[in-house]
């Protein structure tokens, strides 16, 4: 008997375990089990506290992976759901539960397109492969999921020619985006070391916060770069100030400052914090300081190519709209893929209902992305 290829179906299934990050829940089984029955061969890999999935199915030939994640986010208040946000109940057309969009909808969308095609294409795993990869760790710190997944696929030299991460990315319409890529993060913290004293005895103290202000107002105004084509000129925003312990005749020794950077392949850590320190080295007389920096996102952009032509060409067909290739939104798995498998692209549901209450996507729709999926695949892999 053939698994029920109904992505409707399968997302009801999924929403319906309670797999809050990182806790799976018995989630990738559903999958793992689904898989089996098309004929792959299934990995279930825990690393930490973490459970992930790899299956695959064929050996040779270009090889297609569908990316995603189980675990989801906290309901919060869940008497304010207008229905409990596991029961993935179906109102209005509407499918409603968390992870309905982000990503047990589009899990199920790939699920079911994945069951449809090889009904199509039976000699598919002959001459291709095609795998899944499956993180219970996305939404929390992302250090046991799909960095370690891809590690272990170093190890048993697997490479990945194609990989469709199947996030959310629509705004008003199915098919109105695509990402090509997504902004790096930077953190960093900046302490200036001034001189604690007296403040009626100013000559004898050094006043941070005075000497600071000129600098961080420079650092708030200066352009960082110009962007390029994909991405959007970088942003420095700060983030937390803090000087003084709450007495007012106290001069306090240092400052903290906290902020973050939002940039694209324009720029990269290194300049970005070179001309940080060249803003500060400013300073006359010198203000002493320390920087320190966190990376928590590379910058990633697709190299194009086939995968981006072949998802154009078939979300134009299957939905009649020209999707948005762009570089908007948070960071996701697709950063850590990308620098194995640069042709990375991400396609999939609605993008303003997730991590709210309500989470919400019209039931229609997970049909429509399925089809988008299978047509993707076809076009990828042509038979007669
Ligand atoms: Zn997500």
């Amino acid at each position: 008997m053939k698994p029920n290829d109904s992505p409707l179906d399968l997302a009801i299934e999924l929403i319906r375990v309670a797999s809050i990050s990182p806790r799976d829940e018995g989630c990738q089984a559903l999958i793992g089990h689904f898989l089996q029955q098309l004929g792959f061969t299934v990995y279930s890999l825990r690393f930490g506290q973490v459970d992930n999935l790899y299956a695959r199915l064929g050996e040779r030939g270009k090889h297609f992976c569908f990316a995603g994640h189980t675990d989801v986010v906290t309901p919060g208040d869940v008497s304010r759901w207008r229905s409990p946000p596991f029961a993935a109940a179906i109102q209005d057309g509407l499918l409603i539960g968390r992870g309905a969009n982000d990503m047990k909808g589009g899990v199920a969308a790939m699920l079911a397109a994945a069951a449809r095609f090889l009904q199509q294409h039976p000699g598919f795993a002959e001459q291709n492969s095609l795998s899944f990869l499956i993180t219970g760790d996305e939404e929390g710190s992302a250090v046991d999921g799909t960095v370690k997944v891809l590690e272990w696929l170093r190890q048993r030299r697997e490479q990945l020619d194609y990989c469709l991460v199947g996030e959310p990315t629509c705004m008003q319409q199915l098919g109105d985006g695509l990402k090509i890529g997504r902004r790096g993060s930077l953190n960093a913290e900046l302490i200036f070391h001034g001189k604690q004293g007296h403040v009626a005895y100013p000559h004898l103290a050094d006043n941070p916060i005075h000497r600071a202000a000129p600098l961080l107002d420079r650092l708030a105004r200066h352009r960082f770069d110009e962007g390029n084509d994909h991405f959007p000129p970088t942003t420095l925003q700060m983030t937390n100030l803090q000087a003084g312990d709450g007495s007012d005749n106290v001069i306090p020794g240092s400052l903290r400052v906290a902020f973050n950077f939002r940039f694209g392949t324009a720029s990269s850590p290194e300049t970005l914090l070179a001309q940080v320190r060249a803003i500060l080295d400013q300073a006359d007389p010198p203000l002493p300081y320390t920087l320190t920096s966190h990376l928590s996102g590379h910058p990633f952009q697709t190299e194009g190519g086939r995968l981006l032509q072949a998802l154009q060409h078939s979300i134009t067909e299957i939905l009649g709209i020209t999707p948005n290739p762009n570089t908007a939104g948070g960071t996701s798995d697709a950063r850590f893929i990308s620098l194995d498998c640069p042709q990375t692209l991400e396609f999939g549901l609605f993008s303003p209902t997730i991590h709210q209450i309500d989470e919400r996507v019209p039931v229609v729709e997970l049909e429509r992305l399925t089809r988008v999926y299978t047509h993707l695949l076809h076009t990828l892999f042509p038979h007669p």
